[in-house]
């Protein structure tokens, strides 16, 4: 069955002054929709190969799912992650969690923040269920990085198609805006959902 790309949950305007329409556009239908047509491919010739017993390009495609797959995921979870109305701190059982697996809020947020300076790709805020414990990771591409096992539930794009429109170079301009349209209850309530099931 085929992956198909969601709309945005909001306009492409509504992010205004943080992420432009123009970016919001350009990332959502052309680099996000790109991803979603990469799996689908790659899933079509992994299905081909299985079914002529030829698996000459089946390695290549595997890493395509991985890639474009990550690449899928990873931008339907930031989507999500923002809201016109965001902004502010967490709040209730995410916030108490973030206390105690990174010792304060300023903690985890200078963390957090040296990742997206750094990566060639994505900041993630993500719940280990082997240690069960929060994690920050530092994503190059959009799997380089991963930690197996752990369940994203904040995601920021770092990619230069992701800011570099609205901001050049100033990457720094454009992570303190994010923190101005993050959605803390999108983002409590992937918490939740995952800690209901591992703990
Ligand atoms: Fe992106």
């Amino acid at each position: 069955m085929s992956h198909e790309l969601d709309p945005l949950p909001y306009d492409y305007d509504a992010l205004e002054p943080h992420i432009s329409e123009q970016v919001l556009t350009w990332h959502h239908d052309t680099h996000h929709q790109g991803y979603v047509n990469g799996l689908n491919s790659a899933e079509e010739t992994l299905a081909e190969n299985r079914e002529e017993g030829d698996y000459g390009s089946t390695a290549s495609a595997l890493g395509n799912v991985s890639h474009n797959g990550s690449g899928h995921y990873l931008h339907h979870l930031f989507w999500n992650n923002m809201s016109p109305n965001g902004g502010g701190e967490p709040a209730g059982a995410l916030a108490a969690r973030i206390q105690e697996d990174f010792g304060s809020y300023e903690g985890w947020k200078g963390e957090f923040e040296a990742a997206a300076s750094a990566a060639g790709g994505w900041a993630l805020l993500v719940y280990d269920p082997v240690s069960k414990q929060l994690r920050n990771l530092k994503v190059d591409k959009h799997d380089q990085g991963a930690l197996w096992s752990a369940h994203p539930i904040l995601a920021l794009d770092v990619w230069e198609h992701s800011y570099y429109h609205d901001y050049g170079p100033a990457r720094g301009e454009f992570i303190e805006n994010f923190f101005e349209v993050v959605d803390w209850d999108d983002v409590a309530d992937n918490y939740e959902h995952v800690v209901e099931k591992f703990e």
